[in-house]
């Protein structure tokens, strides 16, 4: 008889890390039960200590920064580039001091950081390059999978995200030397995968660590997901396909800016945004759309005008770029069942209010 196995790491969590590690080409990948649990074991096996100082853009999600504050570290905010909303690698240096020990560039909407320079500043000074590819599954940077160019990658299957378990992530660790000490964290500080290895003919206490890995039950979902990722992720890319080509016209006439092209041809359709003229203009849009139940909704509050921001962080340098683009970026609905009708649909909403107000 079979017994069935409901806690964590049984076969379809397995068989989950082999397709990422197969699919990706890195060397562990290891599911947790949300991308955020993900950035805390990176934190962690960073060493990163109170005092510390973590290079992150001020245009991303909570946990990006969150993960490394609970650690004691300083989460040093940096401006995003125009084009691609994603850290503003010029920016970096000048944020470097004695204390830093860690980059963490966001994938914004899927689409690539600037990984080259990034690498290049990382291995300069001695750094640790952890990516929140949150967004990005399946995306690439120069022929490689977003989320493997890092010593370390998060990847989150958020029911927001392209690909999903309701509540989970993966821990990538690209750098075989954080390999075991990973599989330790994970395990409540425990050596407990090398004992179900046959390894060791006990397990105990071996670091610090925590409860990070999902149960079976979100392993077997994300499975399935996983087997359709390819085709999940072609019909996202071609509604983002849709709306760029419908929204071209309005962007000629510079009435609104559209996610660049170049950035989405090696993205994941993960999301579509607009940038409208002001942050006025945006919260007509909104209430335009809503009037006609479309929801659009904005991204990201910055995080160092945030209150916790600022009680953590510090900002290096003008943070221009996120202050403005933060306030007039619109994301517009973007799931797998859309149809082209729908796309049309707000297409013409978007349209209706442009002609209304030139
Ligand atoms: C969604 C998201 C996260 C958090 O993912 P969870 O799996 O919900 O913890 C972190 N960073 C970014 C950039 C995200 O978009």
């Amino acid at each position: 008889m079979v017994s069935a196995h409901l806690s964590g790491d049984g076969p379809f969590t397995k068989q989950c890390h082999t397709w990422l590690e197969r699919t990706l080409g890195c060397a562990k990948a290891l599911l947790t039960h949300s991308c955020t649990a993900a950035l805390e074991m990176a934190a962690i096996l960073c060493d990163i200590q109170p005092g510390d100082e973590v290079i992150v853009p001020s245009f991303t999600f909570v946990s990006t920064a969150n993960a490394f504050v609970l650690r004691g570290a300083r989460p040093v905010f940096v401006d995003i580039r125009p084009d691609t909303l994603n850290m503003d690698e010029q920016q970096i240096e000048k944020a470097i001091t004695p204390k830093t020990r860690a980059i963490v560039p966001m994938h914004y909407a899927g689409g690539p950081c600037a990984m080259d320079a990034i690498m290049k500043i990382a291995d300069c000074n001695g750094l640790w390059v952890v990516e929140d590819a949150a967004q990005a599954l399946l995306s690439t940077y120069q022929g490689r999978f977003l989320g493997t160019i890092g010593h370390l990658g998060c990847l989150s299957f958020h029911e927001t995200k392209n690909i999903i378990s309701g509540e989970g992530g993966a821990l990538l660790v690209n750098d075989s030397g954080l390999a075991e000490r990973a599989e330790i964290i994970r395990e409540k500080g425990t050596n407990r995968s090398r004992f179900f290895a046959g390894e060791v003919d006990h397990y105990t206490w071996m670091d610090i660590g925590s409860s990070f890995l999902p149960s079976e039950m979100v392993g077997a979902f994300l499975c399935a997901q996983l087997e359709q990722a390819e085709k999940i992720i072609a019909a996202r890319r071609r509604i983002f396909d849709l709306y760029h080509r419908s929204l071209r016209s309005l962007e000629d006439e510079g009435l609104i800016r559209l996610a660049s092209v170049e950035n989405a041809s090696v993205a994941n359709g993960h999301l579509f945004y607009l940038i409208a003229r002001t942050t006025e203009e945006r919260t007509r849009l909104i209430e335009h759309l809503d009037a006609r139940r479309i929801l659009a909704v904005i991204h990201y509050v910055p995080l160092h005008s945030s209150p916790a921001g600022k009680k953590y962080g510090r900002v290096s340098g003008e943070l221009g770029v996120t202050e403005d683009l933060s306030g007039r970026l619109l994301r517009l609905p973007l799931y797998y069942e859309m149809s082209d009708e729908d796309v049309g649909r707000v297409v013409a909403s978007v349209k209706e209010f442009y002609a209304a107000s030139p």
